[in-house]
């Protein structure tokens, strides 16, 4: 099948783009790595009258660490976020994560900005950024907003920013002594999860000094879990993380697919969490422990 007609407008400034945007509100798209919205316009779940191309944007592009603060321009992609060196120093958490992001065509074109504002909740990166506690920069006419990651994602395919605002970065603070995790189950690798963990921690003498688990493919958005207070400044042991489970339990919400039952996504996501603590504590012992 193919997209139905549409026009075409190549942005050439930010203010431009932004103008294009509040001129067509609603009738309008914007165009990043075009990874997500060409196969929907091109399956028709979407039909709109105007895309706007926003790719030659440089002021959008790259990553820059100043003081405690890495900031990602929101057409950085994918594959220059897996080969950063800022990346790989200050996010390890969102490199691990960037190589399970499909398949490495479509990381050459994808962009963060529109993994984060096309929104799937089976997605890796709105997870790390929950994790992070990243905070999404969004520019309209009006000016500039900053979102919390956890105020951001608002449902399937749904976030904050409206049809003529602009995704511009993301801001994370540099990882200084954070352990973390990342895991997600697939079927391959390379394909959407059916449920995965993006976790950071700040271990001391072993205990969870901090602990921030974001889970993905759980529920209608990615998952901040507040089970992690169960498992912060105490001595974790296997009744905790029982503990600490059957809180996870009451905060998921997963849907049935044709990959998996909500139950099945249950049960993942609670070795997920025995595996990802037991990892960040270094004790190889918690491990399935949660998983009754
Ligand atoms: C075969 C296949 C496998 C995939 N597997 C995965 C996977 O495992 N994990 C995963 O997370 N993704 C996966 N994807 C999706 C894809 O990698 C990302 O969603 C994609 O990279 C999004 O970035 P983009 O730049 O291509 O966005 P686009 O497709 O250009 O845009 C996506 C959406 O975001 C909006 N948008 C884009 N940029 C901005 C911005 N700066 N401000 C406001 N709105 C914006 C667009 O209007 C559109 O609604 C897969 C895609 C394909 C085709």
């Amino acid at each position: 099948m193919k997209a139905s007609a549409f026009a075409y407008a190549r942005a050439t400034s930010l203010t431009n783009a932004l103008e294009i945007l509040a001129a067509h509100g609603d009738r309008a798209k914007v165009l990043a790595g075009g990874q997500s919205l060409m196969p929907a316009m091109n399956l028709r779940l979407i039909s709109p009258e105007l895309i706007v191309d926003i790719g030659e944007l440089a002021e959008l592009r790259g990553i820059a660490v100043k003081g405690d603060v890495l900031t990602i321009g929101a057409l950085t992609r994918h594959v220059d976020l897996l080969r950063s060196t800022e990346i790989a120093a200050h996010a390890p958490l969102l490199a691990e994560a960037i190589a399970h992001v499909a398949h490495p065509a479509i990381r050459n074109r994808g962009t963060i900005g529109g993994s984060l504002a096309h929104a799937d909740p089976a997605s890796e990166l709105p997870a790390c950024m929950l994790a992070l506690g990243a905070t999404v920069i969004v520019r309209g006419s009006g000016g500039e907003r900053r979102i919390a990651a956890e105020e951001f994602f608002t449902g399937i395919y749904e976030t904050a920013l409206s049809s003529q605002e602009l995704l511009v970065a993301v801001e994370l603070q540099v990882a200084q002594n954070f352990a973390h995790f990342f895991h997600e189950f697939a079927r391959r690798h390379g394909d959407y999860a059916i449920v995965g963990l993006a976790a950071q921690a700040r271990v001391n003498d072993g205990t969870f000094a901090g602990l921030r688990l974001g889970f993905f493919a759980v529920g209608d958005r990615p998952l901040l879990a507040k089970a992690a207070s169960k498992l912060i400044g105490v001595a974790v042991t296997p009744a905790v993380l029982v503990e600490a489970a059957r809180a996870l339990d009451d905060e998921l919400d997963p849907q049935e697919d044709q990959e998996a039952s909500p139950a099945m996504r249950r049960h993942l996501a609670k070795v997920l969490l025995a595996r990802g603590v037991a990892a960040l504590l270094q004790r190889p012992d918690l491990n399935a422990g949660a998983t009754a």
